[in-house]
């Protein structure tokens, strides 16, 4: 990166929403372009970037992840013929395809990115990004940076753009990526259950979600028609290939790929001093002290009330959390919480609320319980003998005039900590707690001799 010393001209190829009609996806052309390019003898920079975006924004691409390819050509020229190529082949990828729920960009950005670019692209990961401003810092380094699109719908060049911005400066993961060759396309995946547990075993700590031991199901496997066969993530492209090599499957792997990305790293959250800073359409990590009690509404969705001095606000665990939700629901008022999470705008039936990712209890409250006190004969709960008469025993019969109602503090079912909802109800940027401690404060620039099939 900054500290690398390049010989030739830089050229960042972004790419957003380039679904193809057959059922592909951009990560499928992305290695295609990928794969050719490193065969042929180009020099790349990094490994591909698969960066996920802000998941708040509602009008969000599919997917939401938007990526980047970081290579290194011979000259001004070469990098733009490189450019004319990627585009080529990406027109050809979405041919036929004009849907207006797609908006397929490729941006091209020949030399070394600049701040406000690196600005723009880690803002679309946490915050809103208008057209507006992606278009000003296309035109500024104009001729530098090349688009296209087949769409009149712009919301794909702001993900492009921000692939190439975002250069994956701080925590990073890595997935491998296998693809299912074109005739298996839309059939079921045929993946040993009990290989990936394997490899989730012997790679343990190095790759992370790979199964959820509690519903005894594997997680590397997506369910649609598109054509990934599997992704395993985890901290280093070695153990990925490492777990490449223990998974088994029915079908053959097309071919294979390892990207560098913000999968896992939770940058979508920023810490806000109070709640007033938990805007719409961002992500926060926010302290504050539960005012209500938490309630439960249709769907069985628990909804928790937190305030500091600044506001209140209501943090939802949804339903898919499962035993999440159990958590949540045992928070009494006082008890003060740091939740994380994305924050939905207010509508007409609920207020401004952050969906909770990830929940520490930091301090419990005393919560003090006014109780009858205990028959000192037979040792049952005595019951009242009305208002200033004291309290009686029902079963023995003992009576005491004078005795009054004890105080106790109640034993709480959840403890302080951190609490996260089950592995297969994450989404992409939520950081497991098994990550914690292994965040990476940079990359070094230097890519294993094999990071491809
Ligand atoms: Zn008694």
């Amino acid at each position: 990166m900054a500290n690398l010393k390049l010989n030739g001209v830089e050229l960042h190829v972004g790419f957003d929403d380039v679904d193809s009609p057959r059922g592909g996806c951009t990560t499928d052309l992305v290695s295609e372009i990928a794969i050719k390019w490193s065969k042929r003898g180009v020099k790349f920079i990094d490994y591909p970037n698969l960066v996920r975006l802000n998941p708040a924004i509602p009008w969000k691409t599919r997917g939401n992840g938007a990526l980047s390819l970081r290579v290194l050509a011979e000259s001004y020229e070469l990098a733009k013929d490189m450019c004319s190529e990627a585009i080529s082949i990406s027109e050809d990828y979405v041919a036929e395809f004009t849907h207006l729920k797609r908006s397929p960009h490729v941006v091209c950005f020949i030399g070394h990115v600049p701040g406000e670019l690196e600005s723009m692209g880690e803002k679309a990961v946490r915050d809103v990004v208008l057209i507006d401003e992606a278009l000003s810092i296309v035109e500024k380094h104009l001729p530098k940076v090349i688009t296209w699109s087949n769409s009149s719908n712009r919301r794909g060049l702001i993900g492009a753009l921000a692939a190439v911005g975002n250069r994956l400066t701080k925590d990073h993961t890595y997935e491998l990526i296998a693809y299912r060759s074109r005739d298996y396309w839309g059939t079921p995946r045929l993946i040993d259950p009990v290989s990936v547990f394997k490899m989730d075993e012997e790679t343990g700590g190095l790759t992370f979600l790979n199964v959820d031991k509690e519903a005894n199901r594997i997680l590397i496997a997506p369910h649609g028609p598109d054509p990934i066969l599997f992704g395993i993530r985890g901290e280093e492209p070695s153990a990925l290939i490492k777990a490449l090599s223990i998974v088994k499957t029915g079908e053959p792997i097309a071919k294979w790929i390892i990207f560098r990305t913000n999968q896992a790293t939770d940058e979508h959250l920023k810490r806000v001093r109070n709640l007033c800073e938990a805007y719409a359409y961002t992500g926060v990590i926010a302290v504050g002290r539960v005012s209500r009690d938490p309630r439960i509404i249709a769907g069985g969705h628990v909804i928790l009330t937190i305030a500091d001095e600044c506001g209140e606000v209501d943090a939802a665990a949804y339903e898919p959390t499962e035993d999440f939700r159990g958590i949540v629901k045992e928070l009494k008022p006082g008890d003060v919480v740091e939740v994380y999470g994305v924050v939905r705008p207010p509508s007409s039936i609920h207020g401004k609320t952050i969906n909770l990712e990830k929940i520490r209890v930091i301090k419990l409250a005393e919560v003090l319980r006014q109780l009858n006190p205990i028959c000192p004969k037979c040792g049952r709960r005595m019951t009242s003998s009305g208002k200033g008469k004291g309290f009686k025993c029902t079963y023995c019969g003992y009576r005491d005039p004078t005795a009054s109602k004890v105080v106790v503090i109640e034993k709480r079912r959840v403890a302080e900590g951190w609490y996260q909802p089950p592995p297969r109800a994450f989404k992409h940027l939520m950081k497991p707690l098994e990550r914690f401690g292994r965040e990476k404060s940079g990359w070094s620039g230097v890519m294993i001799e094999k990071w491809h099939s």
